[in-house]
């Protein structure tokens, strides 16, 4: 008999689980609490391990058509503009991981596995009703939406991002908390910017207590920055996209260099997205508890210092169709199986983040000796082999 599979959440995690079960013949049901599937308007980038899967399910065409694949990384500090480090991306990229790396907005990934998700047909989409309770016993997983229906499922997938409702029910110690960061970023017309400040590249601006990351997207039309300062936690935590005062911004950067200055002042509308987390995770228990299991945001949130939340949850739901598939009779194993196979990995990634924002902010004698470094072992320290590999 087919297994029947509940996945809660259509963001990039759930919808790419969606996908790769789909490409194990594994048909799913997906509930979003939103009407219309909508990401919000900002930029990821994707390296090679996410791009490889990407393309394994059939995405190449789209992300050639609506990705950039810069062709390096240059790392400059944020008061000098000095040139600290360059990646060279492009071909090496191919050449050593096996697949591009790519900088794309959100909303362009979120339509593209929409649209493969529909064409593949095997999802039965719910949207505008949200998870409101969950429960299971040694039969099934029952999930009950707002609309006050219950179904049924043998497996219940929470991908439902970093405020979880499904997490609330399986694991009653984890709470989000500010991380003590906040995230200013802007979309940008790369036609309504001076030609000096126009990019095909990323570049990240290292500062004392700030960073700055910018690259393209939307076949380069868009130039996608993020700024990213220590400050006080907002009021409200959970809104992604709130409206930022610019002269507060200005006030963080008020030691950056002209060209950083130059690109924060040409644009005029920045929103504001508290970083919110959990600590890192610790075992795979906090990944599967008997039909139920985390991906994505739900299970393990990170800070965006690698830019990988969104890499991690398209590995993890490459894994779990992966065990689903295998699995004939025995969900909970299999569920355990999946949280075996990613916890380690994605702490991993979850403590890297953390170093990296430790590095990126350094300040005094550290941001010092981090510059002389950069300068000296470039794309050796700023590569990051073991993750761009792949799982
Ligand atoms: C500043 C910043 C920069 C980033 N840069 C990168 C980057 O460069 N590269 C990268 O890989 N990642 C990046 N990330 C991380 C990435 O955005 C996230 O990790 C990723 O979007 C998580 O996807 P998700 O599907 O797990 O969760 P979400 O995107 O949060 O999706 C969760 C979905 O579940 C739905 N939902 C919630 N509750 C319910 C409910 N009760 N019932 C039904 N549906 C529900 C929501 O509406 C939503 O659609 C960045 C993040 C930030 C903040």
């Amino acid at each position: 008999m087919q297994k029947k599979i509940v996945i809660v959440g259509g963001g990039i995690g759930g919808l790419s689980t969606a996908l790769a079960c789909g490409h194990r013949d594994l048909p799913v049901q997906l509930i979003e609490r939103n009407k219309v599937f909508a990401e919000v308007g900002a930029g990821i980038q994707i390296s090679p391990n996410v791009v490889r899967l990407l393309e394994g399910w059939g995405l190449r065409e789209g992300l050639d058509a609506l990705a950039c694949f810069p062709s390096q990384l240059e790392i400059r500090s944020a008061l000098t503009a000095d040139l600290l480090g360059r990646l060279p991306l492009g071909e090496r990229a191919v050449k050593r991981y096996g697949a591009r790396y790519a900088t794309i907005a959100r909303a362009d990934l979120h339509g593209l596995l929409l649209k493969a998700v529909n064409a593949q047909g095997s999802t039965q989409l719910i949207v505008g009703n949200a998870v409101e309770f969950v429960s299971q016993d040694a039969s099934a997983v029952t999930v009950t939406t707002a609309d006050g229906q219950n179904r049924r499922a043998n497996v219940l997938i929470g991908a439902d991002g970093l405020w979880s409702q499904v997490r609330d029910f399986v694991r009653l110690d984890a709470q989000p908390q500010f991380s003590g960061y906040v995230a200013y970023r802007a979309m940008v017309a790369q036609a309504d910017l001076p030609e000096t400040l126009r990019s095909d590249d990323i570049t990240a601006w290292l500062g004392p207590d700030f960073h700055a990351v910018q690259y393209p997207v939307h076949h380069g039309e868009l130039l996608n920055v993020v700024i990213i300062v220590k400050a006080k936690a907002p009021a409200e935590l959970d809104q992604w996209n709130q409206t930022a005062d610019v002269q507060e911004l200005q006030s963080h950067l008020a030691n950056a260099a002209a060209p950083l200055q130059e690109l924060v002042g040409s644009i005029s509308k920045w929103n504001l997205w508290p970083l919110c987390g959990l600590p890192k995770v610790r075992s795979a228990q906090e990944l599967a508890f008997g039909r139920i299991a985390l991906l994505g945001d739900a299970a393990h949130p990170m800070l965006p210092f690698l830019a990988q939340g969104a890499g991690m949850a398209i590995e993890d739901a490459f894994a779990m169709a992966d065990v689903l598939q295998q699995s004939t009779h025995d969900d909970a194993d299999a569920l355990e199986r999946f949280a075996r196979r990613r916890w380690k990995r994605n702490a991993r990634v979850q403590a890297g983040a953390v170093r990296n924002g430790e590095i990126f902010h350094a300040t005094g004698l550290k941001r010092w000796g981090r510059d002389a470094a950069m300068k000296l072992f470039g794309a050796r320290m700023i590569d990051v082999p073991w993750l761009y590999r792949g799982m």
